[in-house]
């Protein structure tokens, strides 16, 4: 008998989210009925805290895993490991999270190898159970588990793309960076700053947003932001917050930054 400690997977407190449009009723209604559900978007723009604003009004704990291509099955269903009593299975997150019927979130999932991507396949269609060969033990999910993945269409090409055959097991909900209003609201929120300096924040986002696929593979995300305003509450000159967390981490070409130092100073 493999024991959890259920306890660290709760999501305790509410976390801050602003709801966009229908997708905390649609999110509800999927899960009420245990449907796999792919969220869709660019980085930074709300996909994780939106997880964990659902498993806390769910009441479900939530198991999260960062993908990476040097992933493998094992690192997701589990291992033998020696101790000094011999060996001992340790159950790897998604096992885990079939066990105690958590939510389990593979964040950026393109990332892991096709290969490893395939070990969710039985937890996603009518059979709901996960095999654990090298074990000999099949876990059947508890009616609770359901299975969430985030997925960035931006990053997409021919050699790092799901199969179809993984995308069809997921009801998909497009997410996006909150309109201008909302995102400077969630700024304001998050990290205290003006709304007056929120609302400049959001308008050197939208400029740099223009030019994804000019020069930029992914304009100034959401988390950017709240990073700048951090600094900026924190005392930092608005140009120097904007520099270290809106221009210095997107780009190292030097006609780049070049333009987002303009956008920059077209505000602060
Ligand atoms: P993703 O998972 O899409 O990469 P995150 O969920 O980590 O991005 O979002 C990055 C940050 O943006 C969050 O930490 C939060 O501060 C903020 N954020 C984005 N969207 C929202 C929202 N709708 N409500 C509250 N905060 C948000």
């Amino acid at each position: 008998m493999v024991k959890h400690d259920i306890q660290q997977f709760e999501v305790k407190t509410e976390p801050h989210y602003r709801v966009v449009g229908s997708e905390v009723a649609l999110y509800e209604a999927a899960y009420a009925r245990r449907v796999p559900v792919m969220l869709k978007g660019p980085t930074g723009c709300g996909k994780s805290r939106f997880v964990e604003y659902m498993a806390w009004k769910l009441g479900r704990p939530l198991i999260t895993v960062a993908c990476n291509e040097d992933m493998t099955a094992s690192d997701l269903v589990g291992r033998f490991l020696l101790d000094r009593d011999g060996t001992r299975w340790q159950d790897g997150p998604l096992a885990t999270a079939a066990r105690i019927g958590a939510i389990c979130y593979l964040d950026e999932v393109v990332e892991a190898r096709q290969d490893t991507t395939v070990v969710i396949h039985p937890l996603t269609d009518h059979r709901r159970m996960l095999p654990l060969d090298k074990k000999g033990e099949v876990i059947e999910a508890h009616p609770d588990f359901q299975l969430v993945i985030s997925y960035n269409p931006g990053y997409q090409s021919l050699m790092k793309d799901l199969k179809q055959s993984t995308k069809q097991r997921f009801a998909a909900l497009d997410f996006d960076y909150p309109e201008a209003k909302l995102e400077a609201e969630i700024l304001a929120h998050e990290t205290g700053v003006a709304t007056e300096t929120a609302n400049k924040l959001v308008q050197v986002a939208h400029r740099t947003r223009n030019l994804k696929g000019h020069g930029l593979d992914e304009g100034i995300s959401t988390r950017l932001l709240v990073y700048a305003g951090h600094m900026i509450a924190q005392g930092v000159a608005p140009e120097a917050a904007c520099q270290m967390t809106l221009v210095t981490p997107l780009t190292d070409d030097p006609d780049m930054r070049q333009t987002l130092q303009a956008a920059v100073e077209t505000f602060f």
